[in-house]
């Protein structure tokens, strides 16, 4: 039986989250979204396998830092590939004082 292709979800330092819809990776002739990924130790975090993105080390936490929320893969996809890569960020409201 054909596996079953799931969104892949990670999270990120500054407390948001990217998902990629890999349903969308399977007619994707570019696979751009690993072109330019980096991290912090250099490594990318993204690679290609069996025709989706997957994280190139999944016992690396990408919450600690590993990413580093470039938002290469997000444009990338937009631009050359399915527009399958959603990013969330905390938004985070500094209330200085007398306002
Ligand atoms: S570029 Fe976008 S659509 Fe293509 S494999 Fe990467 S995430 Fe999927
Ligand atoms: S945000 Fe940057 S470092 Fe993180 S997965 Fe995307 S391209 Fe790679």
């Amino acid at each position: 039986m054909a596996k079953k292709i799931t969104p892949l979800k990670f999270k990120l330092f500054s407390g948001g989250q990217i998902t990629i819809h890999r349903l969308q990776c399977l007619t994707c002739e570019t696979k751009a979204c690993v072109r330019h990924c980096s991290s912090s130790t250099l490594d990318p975090v993204l690679k290609i396998q069996n025709g989706v993105p997957v994280l190139a080390d999944d016992k690396i936490p990408t919450e600690k830092g590993w990413c580093i929320e470039c938002l290469a893969c997000e444009q990338d996809c937009a631009l050359y590939g399915n527009t399958a890569i959603q990013i969330e960020f905390k938004v985070h409201t500094h209330v200085y004082p007398g306002q």
